[in-house]
């Protein structure tokens, strides 16, 4: 059994076809999947796909793109949305200097301000990261030196960097201070970097996700990617960590449940 931990199944993407999606995601063994929202908007639809499938949860927040947009009383409706019993986390949040859709500096603030309220709810947070890794690794050390009751109490976990680029020396970092990774189908991508991270560090702090629609594994790339796909990334990460496929969606849902607070379906 699998969890998808990230996927944006509120996209226009899924609109037609919602219900074949999570029917053929089932099929393929995914027991949870995790919707992150990126907006006020989409954060509200994260919520209602959680109150319509009792295996989805949601996450609340502003994604860097969209930082732009997250004023106060946007940041008030996530900390609020933040409330509901299905939200697990505060996300997807974090610095994206490759896209510069937001500029660096409203970027910066909206994480830390996000950040804040992950810290008073006392919330895991999903980060999202490009050409930005280092910032926001020290962010996130910062944070945690700045508030090192965040998330300790239960021995959980504070958040999960996902679709992880960095590499062994990053992700250690991030594990030293209560963080996990999740790996997408970038994996199954020749020549993929992640491999030998993923070799070096295994699974103890590892997820899986999808990060649909985005990323479809091979043999499906280029397509729209569905939650059933993080199978694919699960028999491919299986292959590099010389384990069964079952192993690994063990213990990558495990640490999912864990960090999110997720009891067992
Ligand atoms: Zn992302
Ligand atoms: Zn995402």
């Amino acid at each position: 059994m699998y969890i998808d931990s990230h996927a944006h199944l509120f996209y226009e993407d899924f609109r037609n076809d919602l219900p074949d999606v999570i029917r053929r995601a089932q099929d393929a063994g995914v027991e949870t999947i995790v919707v992150p929202g990126t907006t006020r908007e989409t954060s509200r639809d994260a919520v209602e796909l959680s109150e319509k499938y009792p295996f989805i949860y949601a996450c609340v927040g502003f994604h860097p793109h969209d930082a732009s947009k997250a004023d106060a009383e946007g940041l008030k409706e996530i900390e609020e949305l933040s409330r509901h019993p299905k939200v697990v986390a505060i996300g997807e949040i974090g610095l994206d200097f490759h896209y510069d859709f937001s500029p660096r500096n409203k970027q910066e603030s909206v994480f830390q301000a996000q950040i804040e309220i992950a810290v008073r709810r006392n919330l895991p947070i999903v980060v999202h990261t490009r050409e930005s890794m280092s910032q926001a690794i020290e962010t996130v050390q910062s944070a945690a030196r700045k508030y090192p009751d965040w998330k300790m109490n239960d021995n959980a976990g504070r958040g999960v960097f996902h679709c992880f680029t960095g590499n062994t020396d990053e992700a250690r970092e991030l594990f030293q201070i209560g963080f996990y990774v999740s790996y997408p189908g970038i994996v199954t991508f020749k020549n993929s970097p992640v491999v030998d991270t993923l070799k070096a560090i295994g699974l103890k702090n590892v997820l899986l996700e999808t990060d649909s629609p985005y990323l479809a594994p091979v043999p499906l790339r280029g397509k729209r990617n569905e939650p059933g796909n993080v199978s694919h990334i699960a028999n491919k990460v299986a292959e590099i960590c010389s384990l069964q496929p079952s192993e690994v969606g063990k213990i990558t849902s495990e640490n999912t449940r864990r960090l999110f607070g997720i009891d067992r379906n």
